[in-house]
């Protein structure tokens, strides 16, 4: 772990410095206040301060009631004040102010060491609780079965891309696929396998995406994609080799071997002039009921202006 350590004294900076990296931890040293905000600013600032009360340009405690009013770094800075001013209304002064503990200069460095790990050990739970929090909000976007987004992510995502798209005058498509017979797949392999083909085929979906794409488990064999700045044309080119993809190979899985096919709709923002995404989907959805219509394992696109589906 980092601590910046800020003290005007060059004879501090010496004999705290080197202490800190016999104890294991990285030094980054500043002499004023102004050198040690600059670091803070830093987007991978040391989160352990050891701080000292009386520097050229501004007060440590001054510091750090700053660090604390800007809320730095979007992670709690753990502050240790080092001061050689006594007395108890300074200590008090130095934790209202928003410092984390108060050492009295000269030190002993065994009490130094000690008060560094307390705020160690601090610093490392809140990076847990966060990587939890992280990781609780990941898990509530994602559908449990094939880890692709949720409905109301795509959904979401529908949104907000179709938004930008509206902004930027520029085109967005929708892609709706449904798996082809897929009852019948369950009833022949068991809904395992059922599963295991519902997780490969999302990974095959996501495999063939673009970073800025999006696909997401919008019911139980139905996917959406979205794609930005996607026209017609280039939809129906994705969307062929999405089909694709999923037609070239069988599903194994459990000894089971199985073709699997997928069915496709397609709806653009632009030909149609969609603003809302409802109306979208819905064009979408008329488009991929048409490619079941048709035969399946096709792709198909809903021309609004006509009121139909072609191919
Ligand atoms: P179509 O070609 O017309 O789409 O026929 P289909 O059989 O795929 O359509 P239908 O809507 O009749 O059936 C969908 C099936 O998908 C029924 C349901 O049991 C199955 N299914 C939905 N979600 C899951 C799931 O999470 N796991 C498994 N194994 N099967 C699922
Ligand atoms: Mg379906
Ligand atoms: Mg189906």
């Amino acid at each position: 772990m980092q601590v910046l350590l800020v003290d005007d004294s060059a004879v501090y900076r010496k004999l705290i410095g080197d202490h800190l990296r016999s104890w294991g931890f990285g030094v980054i040293l500043a002499e004023t206040g102004a050198e040690a905000w600059r670091v803070l600013e830093q987007p991978k600032t040391p989160k352990l301060v050891l701080l000292d009360w009386v520097l050229p340009d501004v007060e440590g405690i001054e510091l750090c009631r700053s660090i604390r009013a800007a809320g730095l770094s979007g992670q709690y800075i753990y502050i240790i004040l080092l001061t050689s001013k006594e007395g108890r209304q300074n200590m008090l002064d130095a934790l209202e102010a928003g410092a984390d503990d108060y050492l009295m200069k000269p030190f002993d460095g065994a009490e130094l060491k000690a008060r560094l790990l307390t705020g160690k050990r601090i610093l490392d739970l809140q990076e847990e609780l966060v990587a939890a929090r992280e990781s609780m909000r990941e898990a509530a976007m994602r559908d449990s079965l094939t880890g692709l987004l949720n409905h109301a992510e795509i959904f979401g995502m529908l949104e907000r891309e179709l938004e930008r798209a509206r902004r930027e005058r520029k085109p967005l498509s929708v892609l709706l696929g449904d798996i082809d017979h897929f009852k019948k797949v369950n009833d022949s392999h068991g809904h395992l396998f059922g599963d295991e083909a519902l997780r490969e085929i999302a990974r095959r979906l996501q495999s063939k995406l673009r970073p800025y794409d999006g696909v997401g488990r919008y019911g139980g064999e139905e996917f959406l994609l979205v794609l930005p700045a996607c026209d017609l044309e280039g939809a129906m080119q994705r969307a062929n080799e999405l089909r694709e993809t999923i037609a070239n190979a069988p599903v194994v899985a459990g000894g089971v071997e199985r073709s699997i096919t997928m069915s496709m709709g397609i709806a653009v923002s632009e030909c149609i002039g969609v603003k809302e995404v409802e109306p979208l989907v819905s064009r979408a959805d008329a488009a991929l009921y048409t490619a079941k219509n048709n035969g399946r394992n096709r792709v198909e696109y809903m021309v609004a202006s006509h009121g139909e589906a072609r191919k």
